[in-house]
């Protein structure tokens, strides 16, 4: 294939770089920041998740191999992204009636099926914060030996005016955070500090706790993704990403923290996705409980992809405004692109000759051009009606430019499923049916699992439930 150079937008040095691994390297190490499980993930969390699996569908399309690392925050996470506020897991927990260990699954499990329903990639591995408990308390123990932290009534902290180069990342004005001192900063001796380690409260036990040399508490949120990346992809990453959001803080204290501790650089790229709005002016909150989810989207009847077709449309250090006109015309964009594609499913060719390499190279080129998916959208649109090119080498460059985007174009019709699916379909839905009238919610969300594994995607609304294939 003829792949043109990757060029990346690197936010630690705010412009665009080409990328490559270095030499003894043999695969890109990948590290995205998971979701907070105390709810469901909003459509604006999933545009971060659709971001990201382009860059990883990009990567390998440029010829990468990529160990992909994403984790699950069920710890440590206060509502305030810094030191305060409650732990959004105990929050969760509170608003369900459920344990903080139950919500985690649940909403792991939610999360999981919508990126399934968005047709993201697995990660080579999740990993999620409570199973990494002993690696964070050895990395704090790190900072503590070479004299990192200091302790205060509540908990451990990093002393970021320590790290001469804290400010660096997130442009952040020390100076002006120093004459600002307004901020009741407490016992922390400087307003960038954050906890390490939190201790629990006296007079109350906390669901989620654990002994460690300091006392029993919990991690800092922080803390967690320097300890899973370093564990599970070495002290030196290759790419990690997340949202904008981060950049402030949680990155910014991700560097210090582990910088600090191995005296490496943490990571050689920074890439973040900029913010779904709901509205011209408007981020969306997960905190709030005020959000849309997919499946939210899927009761009106949008098909998931359409959503990801909606994402791609825009290129991810953009802001997206989401509106509703904005995903019908998503739908019908998609219902078209299906509808040019359906002519090749099932032909079989290759990307050989002059016009069809020339088609692929347009193609690499957007992508190659810090994932401009947009305009290897127009790329598809345009190759559709080249005549000189062959169907098969239109299949060809189809399905190659659909292992980036993701569309699930050569996907077979509904009408090529099997006799037998359908039967074992309805019979679910039956089931599930029965269980919804006893109530018994589990078992209903047992068979809706079930469902989509069949590829079934169930819908319940006011009117009842309907299904519809993937
Ligand atoms: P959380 O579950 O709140 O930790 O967030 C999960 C991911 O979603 C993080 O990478 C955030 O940066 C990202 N995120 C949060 N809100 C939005 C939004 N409105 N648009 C895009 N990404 C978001
Ligand atoms: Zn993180």
């Amino acid at each position: 294939m003829n792949k043109n150079a990757l060029h990346l937008y690197n936010t630690a040095i705010r412009a665009k770089e080409l990328f490559t691994l270095p030499p003894d390297v043999p695969e890109v190490r990948m590290y995205a920041c998971g979701p907070t499980v105390y709810h469901y993930a909003h459509i604006g969390n999933l545009r971060t998740y659709l971001f990201e699996d382009l860059l990883r569908r990009s990567l390998e399309y440029f010829g990468f191999k990529v160990r992909h690392v994403v984790n699950i925050t069920d710890v440590g996470h206060l509502t305030s992204d810094e030191n305060d506020g409650e732990d959004k897991m105990e929050v969760g927990a509170e608003r369900t009636g459920k344990s903080v260990w139950e919500i985690a699954e649940y909403y792991t499990e939610k999360f999981k099926d919508d990126l399934k329903l968005l047709n993201v990639l697995p990660p080579t591995v999740w990993c999620k914060a409570t199973d990494y408990i002993k690696e964070q308390i050895n990395l704090i123990k790190k900072l503590e030996e070479k004299g990192f932290t200091y302790r205060t009534s509540d908990g451990i902290y990093f002393d970021s005016m320590k790290f001469p180069r804290y400010a660096d990342f997130a442009r952040l004005d020390i100076i002006g955070l120093k004459s600002g001192a307004r901020i009741d900063l407490g016992e922390k001796k400087f307003a960038t500090d954050f906890a390490l380690w939190k201790f629990s409260p006296k007079d109350k036990k906390r669901a989620m706790e654990w002994e460690s040399p300091w006392g029993v508490g919990f991690p800092g949120w922080h803390i967690e993704c320097s300890a899973m990346a370093m564990a599970l992809l070495g002290e030196t990453l290759d790419i990690h990403c997340g949202g904008t959001d981060h950049i402030r803080v949680h990155h910014t204290n991700e560097i210090a923290q582990s910088e600090c501790s191995t005296g490496k650089q943490f990571s050689r790229f920074w890439l973040h996705g900029e913010f779904l709005r709901e509205s011209s002016s408007e981020k969306m909150s997960k905190s709030s409980g005020e959000f849309l989810t997919l499946g939210a989207l899927m009761e009106r009847r949008f098909d998931p992809i359409a959503y990801r077709l909606f994402s791609l449309t825009s290129h991810y250090r953009n802001y997206l405004n989401f509106s509703w006109e904005a995903m019908e015309n998503a739908q019908i964009s998609l219902n078209a692109l299906r509808k040019k594609t359906e002519p090749f499913i099932g032909l079989e060719g290759e990307v050989q000759s002059v016009d069809a390499r020339m088609w692929s190279s347009k193609f690499s080129n957007c992508i190659g051009d810090d994932l401009n998916s947009s305009a290897a959208i127009g790329v598809l649109n345009l190759m559709f009606v080249d005549t000189s090119l062959a169907n098969n080498e239109k299949a060809a460059l189809i399905k190659e430019f659909d292992s980036v985007l993701g569309l699930d174009l050569l996907r077979a019709p509904e009408k090529k499923r099997s006799a037998e699916e359908l039967a074992k379909v309805e019979e679910l839905i039956k089931e599930r049916n029965t269980a919804r009238a006893a109530k018994n919610f589990a078992e209903s969300d047992r068979l809706r699992d079930a469902l989509l594994s069949l590829g079934a995607v169930v819908k319940d609304s006011k009117d009842g439930t309907s299904w519809e294939w993937k």
